[in-house]
């Protein structure tokens, strides 16, 4: 343990003589990421953002990267960071809900922010100082690690036509919709990605929510289900990345701000690969499986999906006042922002609309 407590000061101090004769410092941080090896725009994203750092720092920034298979904790990365073990996390902050319950609302909330305005609350609201208000008694810094875009509701096997329908069914979805979903009566459960398809094929779960077509397309839920749902419950999930403050405090200035550089870019860049991949995994899974059909949840299951979230979010914020500070943030960000989203994009996509 104490190995591995030590490993994180390990921020390895290599010396190189640049050319002009001046000492450099080279800092290799080691990344831990929920996802698995070779995790499709999840673990490209990453990848890409290390690359950058690298590349951007003339070499003096490398980042590992391990992944589940290797750190065997996909929702420890919040206590791997925190203790140390390792200087960097990639993963998704309502996965922490037990611990650290108001990381929840940086990824996403039923009902709130699509990603353009999820992305223009942290960078040009309050999103960033609150995600940091949060993340700080912790000794981390967290930051926008990438975008899914609206994700979908989730694969069923029957149709959802009421909320008793909903009943006594058991579903994998994580967050605050899953406690939503509790309360409407779902058996939920929070498995691991890598899970999911036997899970669903084996009945272990009878609905599964993981991402949207990009995402999901490669697990293959198309495969064993038959309605795919839009959704309700994350329509902007950012994912997160952590630092651990020592680790950052330890960098000189120009490798901290390359880093915040490659993180920005690379989340952003995962925002619209996930765009680009949803839209031929869709019409792929269309083509090789024509029966999959998509759906929307009926009014009155939107109508207590929503009544049960604002249910919780008034129970949240009542037991704690950043919670409150968090949420009304979001929901006051929504009021002003949505009046902009509903007279371009969504005006725009309904008038020009084609049967
Ligand atoms: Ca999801």
């Amino acid at each position: 343990m104490m190995t591995r407590l030590f490993r994180m000061a390990a921020v390895t101090l290599l010396f190189s003589v640049s050319t002009l004769g001046v000492a450099a410092e080279n800092y290799t941080l080691r990344l831990a990421q929920t996802w698995g090896p070779n995790s499709p725009i999840l673990g490209e994203t990453t990848e890409h953002m290390a690359a950058m750092a690298e590349e951007m720092s003339g070499g003096r920034l490398k980042i590992r990267i391990d992944s589940s298979n290797k750190h065997k904790a996909p929702f420890g990365i919040f206590d791997l960071v925190r203790n140390g073990q390792y200087d960097m996390g990639h993963t998704a902050s309502y996965y922490y809900k037990g611990t650290i319950p108001n990381a929840m609302y940086f990824t996403t909330i039923p009902f709130g922010l699509i990603a353009p305005e999820m992305y223009a609350w942290f960078y040009h609201g309050e999103g960033m100082e609150l995600m940091q208000k949060v993340y700080e008694p912790y000794g981390l810094l967290s930051f926008p690690g990438g975008n899914t875009g609206n994700q979908m509701g989730g694969w069923f096997n029957k149709e959802i036509n009421s909320v008793a329908d909903l009943k006594g069914l058991k579903m994998r979805t994580p967050g605050f919709a899953g406690e939503v979903m509790s309360e409407l009566g779902v058996a939920v459960t929070n498995l691991p990605p890598g899970e999911l398809y036997t899970a669903l094929e084996r009945g272990t779960v009878d609905a599964v929510e993981w991402v949207g077509p990009a995402l999901d397309f490669p697990m293959g839920f198309h495969q064993i289900a038959k309605y795919y749902y839009s959704g309700w419950q994350e329509p902007g999930a950012e994912v997160q990345f952590l630092i651990n403050q020592k680790t950052w405090k330890s960098l000189p200035k120009d490798l901290q701000e390359i880093l915040r550089v490659a993180m920005r870019l690379a989340a952003y860049d995962m925002y619209i690969q996930s765009y680009d991949e949803s839209g031929v995994a869709w019409d792929r899974m269309k083509e090789d499986y024509p029966e999959v059909t998509h759906k929307t949840f009926p009014p009155e299951v939107i109508e207590a999906m929503r009544e049960a979230t604002n249910k919780l979010l008034a129970e949240a914020a009542e037991k704690d006042e950043l919670a409150k500070e968090i949420i009304d943030s979001q929901f006051d960000y929504l009021k002003r922002v949505r009046q902009w989203t509903n007279i371009s994009d969504k005006a725009y996509l309904n008038s020009i609309a084609e049967d």
